[in-house]
């Protein structure tokens, strides 16, 4: 876990542009945005990938996470326009950070199937 990046940006060892952050997750802008509008939603718990999650609803942020996604959406004036929240999961989902996230991904026509 030490070397995680994103536990090092919620530890503010490592500067990122946060927007959000409450008790349980930290929203911040994607280094390498793939749309106008690129955020990632973190669970400030350290979880490797989905296929980690407990199934107890008191320590599963993913809900929570949708929650403030679709939150912040709607701050960015995304929710009528639309937007696409999605997480990645080991090698073939494209995950490279292995503590879980989800993209906030708007201000464009996205495409589907996704590349
Ligand atoms: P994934 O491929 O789903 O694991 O997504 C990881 C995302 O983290 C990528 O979109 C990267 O651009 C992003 N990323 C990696 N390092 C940082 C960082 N230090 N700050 C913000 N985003 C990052
Ligand atoms: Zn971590």
């Amino acid at each position: 876990m030490s070397d995680c990046i994103f536990c090092k940006i919620i530890d503010g060892q490592i500067p990122a542009n946060i927007h959000y952050q409450d008790d349980t997750v930290i929203a911040f802008d994607d280094l390498n945005p793939q749309a106008p509008h690129h955020t990632l939603i973190v669970p400030k718990q350290h979880i490797a990938t989905l296929n980690d999650l407990t199934s107890d609803e008191d320590e599963n942020p993913t809900g929570h996470m949708v929650k403030v996604a679709a939150t912040l959406a709607e701050e960015l004036g995304l929710s009528e326009s639309g937007y696409r929240f999605v997480m990645n999961c080991n090698g073939d989902g494209g995950q490279t950070v292995f503590h879980i996230h989800g993209h906030l991904l708007g201000g464009r026509k996205m495409h589907w199937p996704p590349g």
